[in-house]
């Protein structure tokens, strides 16, 4: 794969494909605000990296799904003034592509300098199924710049016109950001030290059944909470009251039992959880046995017990890969083991490497050390593909001649 130390970046125009969809919030004005700006530092490192090499810098990046329509509150404005303080540069802001003045501004660049394009979701060729459609946009894309990096990570498992099409137009590399993440991955995929323990949450099972799957066929052990689990439990004979259930992938969770025994692969699942009856945790809270969760109660988060038993194996581990929090850790009465676990994470030597949207916000919410984990990644679902053992098609153009 090459990099931005492969191709020549000095007093090129380089189109950046950059991942700054940020959590945002608007505020008692009306003011759309940032709510977590962790993909936007992620960024720096590249961007500066460009910056130092006297690069002229174009960043293309997308904010939620406005689905081809000029949508306000998803305007990349806050964000290219927010990335701009972390950059201590302006940005200038390109408001259409397909104004006569963009191929001006972008011209007009000295080498340094960053300008940023508005949400590149904002043309509907984006995200279409058309090829054809696609590659006309992408080649306005390609008609602004030198060269192509991408460096969204939590876009390279998507074929868009700002990720593969553009990138079979222009000398392409990837940026310092989707190195370190191939990196991370490459090593827990491909050659983990032993023992290698996985931790996997979330809500839904179904959401991870590929993951583990995959994951079944490299791992020593297999950490099971969050929502999930209860599938896990009932499929073993207990009832799980009005916990998550996916009653359709009991079945496919039996077999997974089954084939994890003949791998030798030990699954761990709750033995205590943290019940109630109300997701907002406004009923009564307490924690049971996993084996007896009453009528009417949900399971909300894994009980003090299963952190300890789950936090001791994590401790004894070389590598660890953590996906989906523990418990719906967004409320106070149900953070308890997403925190436990995350804690020993940190705490542990292991190499470790955290994937999932909602568990990498768990980590700063919870306002843990990030310094502490090897590698957090950027990218929910592309962190996700990888583990199920995909090959994504941001990082697959990078191998075309
Ligand atoms: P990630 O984004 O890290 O892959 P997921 O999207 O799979 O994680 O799951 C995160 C969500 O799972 C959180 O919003 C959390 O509230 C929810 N969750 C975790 N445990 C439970 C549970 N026991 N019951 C319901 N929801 C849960
Ligand atoms: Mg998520």
């Amino acid at each position: 794969m090459k990099t931005i130390d492969d191709i020549e970046v000095t007093n090129q125009r380089v189109l950046l494909r950059a991942d700054l969809n940020a959590p945002m919030k608007q505020d008692t004005s009306g003011v759309m605000q940032i709510t977590d700006d962790g993909r936007l530092k992620a960024s720096v490192t590249t961007i500066n990296n460009l910056r130092d090499k006297k690069a002229k810098i174009i960043i293309l990046a997308h904010l939620g799904r406005p689905k081809g329509e000029r949508k306000p509150e998803l305007s990349l404005k806050p964000i290219a003034k927010r990335l701009g303080e972390l950059l201590n540069t302006p940005i200038q802001f390109i408001e259409n592509l397909n104004d006569a003045n963009t191929l001006k501004t972008v011209n007009a660049l000295q080498p340094g300098e960053v300008a940023m394009v508005e949400n590149i979701r904002f043309e509907k060729d984006e995200t279409s199924k058309d090829n054809v459609e696609r590659i006309r946009l992408a080649q306005i894309l390609a008609s602004l710049a030198d060269v192509f990096v991408i460096d969204g990570f939590g876009v390279v498992h998507r074929e868009q016109a700002s990720v593969t099409d553009v990138a079979r137009l222009l000398p392409k590399a990837a940026g310092r950001l989707v190195q370190a993440e191939q990196k991370a991955f490459a090593k827990v995929l491909n050659n983990p030290e032993r023992p290698y323990v996985v931790v996997l949450g979330g809500s839904k099972v179904s959401d991870k059944l590929g993951v583990i799957n995959n994951l079944i066929n490299k791992v020593d052990k297999l950490l099971i909470g969050g929502g999930m689990a209860f599938t896990f439990l009932k499929a073993q004979g207990f009832e799980v009251g009005d916990s998550l259930l996916e009653v359709d992938r009991i079945d496919e969770v039996k077999q997974l039992m089954i084939t994890a025994k003949e791998k030798n692969v030990e699954i761990v699942l709750p033995v205590d959880v943290v019940i109630c009856a109300q997701l907002d945790g406004s009923a009564l809270v307490y924690i049971v046995d996993a084996q007896q969760i009453p009528v009417g109660q949900k399971g909300l988060d894994i009980g003090p017990k299963t952190g300890e038993i789950f936090a001791n194996k994590i401790k004894d581990a070389k590598t660890v890969v953590w996906n989906g929090p523990m418990g719906v850790f967004e409320v106070n009465a149900f953070a308890a083991g997403t925190k436990t676990i995350a804690q020993a994470l940190a705490d542990s030597n292991a190499y470790s490497v955290v994937g999932g949207g909602d568990s990498a916000a768990a980590i700063r919410l919870l306002g843990l050390d990030e310094s502490k984990f090897d590698h957090i990644s950027t990218g929910g679902g592309a962190s996700l593909e990888l583990l199920e053992g995909k090959v994504l098609p941001g990082l697959a153009v990078l191998e075309e001649e």
